[in-house]
């Protein structure tokens, strides 16, 4: 398909068509689990005190055309991005040292560096680790050639929407195959007609990654051994909820693998470790059924990958009791500092030692270098470089982004407020970020959001697919359990600059290959 076959895509809806597709979409969503409860803030004061709402999930009405060969690549590629990111993990003289341009200028990768000091003075009890990764791309098009693959970011913790975006996929489905005529399918439209989205392992592959972790963990090292779970560290007034309900489902349904919920702020409350054991298995007790007592094979983080999760010192003695425990994290600190946008930065250098090649050592270079391609130019900003001027530069800081070491959406700069905002900032503070040139989607792709507030808008807008990978491997590099499967795509308006759906700037999706 060529760009002009976008034209007309998505057909337009009367406004009564439209009403009935919001309609149909938004009961769809309650009625399957495709929900998030609702922002504080969208309600009247008071109005839901018990906190029983939930609405739907921002979804796009129709799925979106998105390049197969670019798919494809990016699946391809996906188990090759968990082994790099793991065994960049295996070294941590090497990621201390991109870390070390970061600790006097960023307090929490600062204190998160100094958690894993601290336990590793101790000393490490469990040596596996498991990674729950998303690879976030666009598909990048210059001039005429092909649309290309680029990376986003690739996250290593926390990486979410792998329950909602497999039911969006479900839900477009169910529109394209409703029966012609019925008043809920789509107007036509060709591409509407070639297809549906691909199918959509999400949950399937995230939550085998757990049961992997789990069954590798083995027995019980308490006395006497004790039955054996999976904890999910939430964080407090979480609104993604049902997203992580869909893998704990999975977990407790198929893998028959019980699972607990456990906020942050209360990990030291209702998790012990247990001294007396060399091991130190990590023990929790249910509040609502404190007599019974498991042991924690697995501790997945969908909390603590913030500043916001480590506001006192008892979030990071929870931090660190977790982590000197015999549970196996998802991730460790250390393989969370990797997620790190320097990291991905170093990586992408053009010139230098060639980190690809060393860590993938046995890899075929022709991997390697597909890899490779997935990047976009990215810079530090020390003097010497090439990234200072561009930053500055108001022309070329317009195809550009401006990063800090974070996660979780909201953080970025963006274009024409780059210059000014690093003037504002002592030179000594900008090793704290990296400049990334923009990747540019197809301009002219359309689509009809419906929000979670009920709003409609339609217009141009640029989609982000993120691949789903799991990864359980040792310190000494032996790896267990490699697997990738499910995605997620998630659109914007062209006009906003940053993404995220629980930041609320996005909107779930799925593809139609073309
Ligand atoms: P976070 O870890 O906070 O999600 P990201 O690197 O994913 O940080 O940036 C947030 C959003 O900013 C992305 O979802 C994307 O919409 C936009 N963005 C980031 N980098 C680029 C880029 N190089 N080109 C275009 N958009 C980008
Ligand atoms: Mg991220
Ligand atoms: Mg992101």
């Amino acid at each position: 398909m060529t760009s002009s076959a976008y034209s007309n895509y998505p057909p337009p809806l009367s406004q009564a068509q439209q009403e009935y597709l919001v309609t149909t979409a938004k009961d769809w969503a309650i009625q399957n689990g495709l929900a998030v409860r609702p922002a504080p803030s969208m309600l009247p004061e008071g109005s839901d005190s018990n906190r029983v709402l939930a609405t739907n999930a921002p979804i796009t009405l129709f799925p979106s055309p998105f390049p197969r060969s670019c798919f494809e690549e990016a699946q391809a590629l996906q188990t090759v991005y968990n082994q790099l990111y793991a065994m960049i993990t295996c070294d941590e003289e090497w990621l201390g040292k991109v870390i070390a341009e970061l600790i006097d200028v960023d307090d929490f990768v600062a204190n998160l560096w100094k958690a894993h000091l601290t336990v590793k003075k101790e000393g490490y009890t469990q040596n596996l680790s498991l990674g729950l990764y998303r690879s976030d791309y666009m598909a990048h098009v210059s001039s005429n050639k092909a649309p290309s693959l680029k990376q986003v970011e690739f996250n290593t913790i926390s990486s979410s929407f792998g329950g909602l975006s497999a039911l969006v996929r479900q839900l477009h489905t169910e529109l394209l195959s409703s029966p012609p005529g019925n008043p809920i399918s789509y107007p036509p439209h060709p591409l509407l007609e070639s297809g549906v989205p691909p199918e959509n392992t999400s949950v399937e592959t995230l939550a085998g990654g757990l049961a992997a972790a789990h069954k590798a963990y083995g027995y019980s090292k308490s006395e006497p051994s004790l039955p054996l779970c999976i904890i999910f560290v939430v964080q407090d007034g979480e609104r993604n909820v049902f997203d992580q309900h869909a893998l704990s489902s999975r977990l407790t349904g198929f893998h028959r693998i019980p699972v607990f919920r456990v906020p942050s702020s209360k990990v030291l409350d209702q998790t012990s470790v247990s001294e007396s054991i060399p091991a130190r298995p990590l023990t929790y007790s249910p509040p609502h059924a404190p007599s019974s007592v498991f042991e924690v094979t697995t501790v997945y983080m969908r909390a603590f990958y913030s500043p916001d999760d480590h506001t006192t010192s008892r979030d990071w003695d929870a931090r660190v009791h977790l982590e000197r425990s015999a549970a196996i994290k998802c991730p460790t600190i250390l393989n969370q500092l990797v997620g790190c946008k320097k990291v991905q930065q170093v990586l992408a250098e053009p010139t230098g030692p060639d980190h690809l090649s060393k860590f993938l050592a046995g890899m075929d270079p022709t991997t390697i270098s597909r890899l490779r391609e997935t990047f976009a130019p990215q810079y530090d900003l020390s003097a010497s470089g090439q990234g200072r001027e561009l930053a500055l530069n108001p022309e070329t800081a317009l195809r550009h982004v401006l990063k800090p070491q974070r996660e979780g959406g909201g953080n970025n700069i963006y274009k024409s407020e780059i210059p000014a905002f690093l003037k504002s900032m002592p030179e000594s503070d900008w090793k704290g970020w990296v400049l990334m040139e923009l990747i540019n989607p197809a301009p002219d792709a359309e689509n009809v959001a419906l929000r979670n507030d009920g709003e409609v808008l339609r217009g141009n807008v640029i989609s982000e697919l993120g691949i789903y990978g799991t990864i359980l491997w040792d310190t000494t590099g032996k790896i267990l359990h490699n697997d990738q499967g499910g995605w997620l795509l998630r659109t914007k308006g062209k006009e906003v600059n940053e993404g995220g759906v629980a930041a609320g700037f996005s909107s779930l999706d799925s593809v139609l290959l073309f």
